[in-house]
């Protein structure tokens, strides 16, 4: 039998833990809990599938128990929960680390699919064939068989999304992407309107991550009006 995903839920509003609880675990998942961020964060180091996190919490806030998490060197999915429509909070949300971001109010089964595209993620990358490593050009490296990308051999950290974002376009090199057309590749769900900015968002940071000089890109490389594609020299 496959083993039970386990959703970790980090929320001190009980009725909204209890709602997620009770959807979890009819879609199958096991869900354990945390009303506050310090044992939130705890929790999230002990090996979840995938963390739902509040933002605004006692004892500390989401954001800092997800920069947190990072900064240990988790790649667990985290999807965000917000209740602030401000676009600042969803690039902040982005920016240290989180995979994914809902407002609040949600709608379940909107969450739900959001909860299952990003486990599916990671399952898949668990169970990848064995690939050699590609080299990508520009001193960069990508193996697939442990998720790991070096620059001049050295090892980058790379959030999951990240990861695959870079693996995605380094696989079809010159190739160009709308942002639309990544939402629904990388990010596994079609997405309306500004959300589009969460590729912008996370090309960014990769670029911050892989570039040698991220104002000046060699290797993610920006077509003006339409999307990004990755150099085809290498
Ligand atoms: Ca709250």
């Amino acid at each position: 039998m496959e083993q039970k995903k386990t959703v970790l839920v980090v929320e001190d509003e009980k009725s909204i833990v209890d709602i997620l609880r009770f959807n979890l675990e009819k879609e199958g998942y096991t869900v354990t809990t945390a009303y506050d961020g310090e044992s939130g964060l705890e929790k999230a180091l002990s090996g979840p599938d995938l963390i739902l996190l509040d933002v605004m919490l006692p004892r500390m806030n989401g954001f800092d128990v997800c920069r947190t998490l990072r900064e240990k060197g988790s790649s667990v999915p985290v999807i965000i929960l917000t209740a602030r429509e401000e676009e600042a909070d969803k690039v902040l949300g982005l920016e240290i680390g989180a995979d994914d971001y809902i407002t609040k109010p949600f709608s379940m089964r909107e969450l739900m699919a959001r909860v299952k595209a990003n486990i599916r993620r990671t399952a898949m990358q668990q169970t990848g064939s064995a690939e050699a490593a590609m080299s990508a050009g520009g001193g960069l490296t990508i193996n697939p068989e442990n998720y790991q990308v070096c620059k001049h051999d050295k090892p980058i950290d790379l959030t999951q999304r990240e990861y695959e974002l870079l693996t995605f376009l380094a696989s079809h090199p010159g190739k160009v992407y709308s942002r639309t057309d990544l939402m629904e590749q990388v990010w596994n769900y079609g997405y309306v309107g500004d959300d589009v900015r969460t590729v912008d968002v996370t090309v960014r940071r990769l670029r911050e991550k892989i570039e040698d000089d991220p104002a000046r890109p060699t290797l993610i490389l920006t077509r003006r009006g339409v999307g990004y594609y990755f150099t085809a020299e290498s």
